[in-house]
């Protein structure tokens, strides 16, 4: 059998089945088996890893994972691709396909469910670019081990991913998943390589766990708040900002400016120029200063 990743095979199974392909759940399937490769590459895959996939599709990426590793778990939400998946995969024996949507799902009840513990965990996917966001939060609050996490998104987000401060990608984002991973672009994806061409070009990043930063905030949601409210108001100085979270009163603007000056920041910067551990200083310094 031909891969699935192909342009004439994907066409025919789009056609063989009539599939509806869904813009509005990111339906942009793969089309090039090169950059399948260079995927399974950058995941550095092996027999012995167990895999996650969020969206297979139509199987193509699915495959590749399938014949790369000790077995595969896949989430689809689209009802109409199940029955597809069922027959472009047959002939892989090491694929379980759940049809749910990931944003729902129990992550850390249904790997416990299907894989046997003790094996390194990867999560390989190209995501569906219109929830990349929430489904990268929510990986990376769940608190599973994966060994490495490499997914495809839009060129646009990647670039905000591996941001580094004063620049203009740099954001709440770049911190929440540099907070916790070394994240790079490993390479880029023309939207030639999809049926149907998306809008945008894409890109594919690799995250594996970092060392924890020190010090480490005094606590990991009042540090995810704050830097969210940092970057509230991206134009204003960081001095505006923090008004805007803690309030205009005297006795607490007197109490930032004794934390802006034990932590050697000046009002007037902007957030986007504050390293992670500038943030984690100034988190850690207002919780001392009661705020
Ligand atoms: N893996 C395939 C490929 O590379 O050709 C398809 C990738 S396509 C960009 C994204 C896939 O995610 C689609 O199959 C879509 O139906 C699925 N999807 C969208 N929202 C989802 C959700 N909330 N949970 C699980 N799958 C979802």
């Amino acid at each position: 059998m031909p891969l699935i990743a192909s342009p004439a095979r994907t066409q025919a199974i789009i056609n063989r089945y009539g599939l509806n392909v869904k813009k509005s759940l990111g339906q942009n399937f793969l089309t090039d088996a090169n950059i399948l490769e260079h995927i399974v590459k950058a995941a550095d895959l092996s027999p012995k890893d167990d895999v996650i996939e969020i969206g297979p599709g139509i199987g193509s990426l699915t495959e590749f994972l399938a014949k790369n590793s000790h077995q595969v778990l896949a989430f689809e939400i689209d009802e109409q691709l199940i029955p597809i998946l069922d027959e472009t995969l047959s002939q892989y024996d090491n694929i379980t396909i759940l049809n749910q949507d990931i944003l729902k799902a129990n992550l850390p009840k249904v790997i416990k469910e299907h894989f046997e513990a003790g094996r390194p965990l990867k999560l390989v996917a190209n995501l569906p670019y219109y929830i990349t966001t929430p489904i990268l939060m929510n990986v990376l609050q769940s608190g599973i081990h994966f060994d490495a996490i490499t997914v495809m998104m839009q060129k646009e987000v990647a670039d905000r991913l591996v941001a580094v401060p004063g620049t203009k990608a740099y954001g709440s984002l770049s911190i929440a998943v540099q907070y916790q991973t070394d994240c790079r672009v490993v390479f880029e994806v023309p939207r030639t390589a999809f049926i149907p061409q998306p809008n945008v070009d894409s890109a594919i990043i690799t995250m594996t766990k970092r060392e924890p930063f020190d010090p480490v905030p005094f606590d990991e949601k009042a540090f995810s708040k704050f830097v969210k409210g940092s970057f509230q108001h991206r134009r204003k100085s960081f001095w505006n900002n923090l008004l805007a979270i803690f309030g205009k009163d005297q006795e607490v603007k007197d109490r930032l400016t004794n934390v802006l000056n034990a932590v050697r920041i000046s009002p007037q910067i902007r957030a986007e120029k504050l390293t992670i551990e500038q943030f984690i200083e100034m988190v850690n310094a207002l919780h001392d200063e009661g705020l």
